[in-house]
């Protein structure tokens, strides 16, 4: 599936945006990279945490405002979910040690990426608020955004 492809999917609801998290934490085998694009209220949270269930995860995700990144164990794949919203130089990431991270064998997923350079398999996501209940998803795999 690493062949440059993406796909569209209309999500009426928080459980049909957890069904596409579903099919994306299914293709994933480790070292995956998910970027998540969208607005405020978008839904990238929402996302992270259908991921997080797919992957067998009991823990409840919670925004990492302050922590910036926070760490998932105990699924088939650790998730690492960042959101780097409140980063504003790329060598803060280095400094934090978050390079690290990137191909430690699971799944990062990123809000507000400030990484310019990333190892591994590249899935970008869109997220598109349409209405209150509606959000277009388009799913890109491989690097063809990049
Ligand atoms: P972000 O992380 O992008 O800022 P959140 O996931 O925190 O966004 O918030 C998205 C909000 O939109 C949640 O309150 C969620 O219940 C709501 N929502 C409504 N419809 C959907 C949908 N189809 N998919 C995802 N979230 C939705
Ligand atoms: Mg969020």
């Amino acid at each position: 599936m690493w062949y440059n492809h993406h796909m569209k999917f209309i999500s009426h609801s928080e459980e049909e945006t957890f069904s596409v998290a579903r099919y994306v934490a299914e293709k994933c085998i480790g070292n995956e990279v998910i970027l998540l694009n969208g607005d405020l209220g978008a839904g990238k949270t929402t996302f992270t945490k259908g991921l997080a269930k797919a992957l067998g995860i009991q823990k409840t995700v919670k925004s990492p405002t302050f922590t910036l990144m926070k760490t998932y164990q105990g699924g088939r794949l650790t998730l690492y979910h960042f959101d780097l919203y409140r980063i504003e130089k790329e060598e803060e990431l280095e400094e934090l040690g978050f390079t690290d991270y990137l191909n430690a064998g699971g799944v990062c997923v990123i809000e507000w990426n400030k990484f310019s350079e990333l190892p591994g398999k590249i899935i970008t996501i869109d997220i598109d608020y349409s209405d209150s209940d509606t959000r277009k998803i388009t799913v890109h795999f491989g690097d063809e955004k990049l």
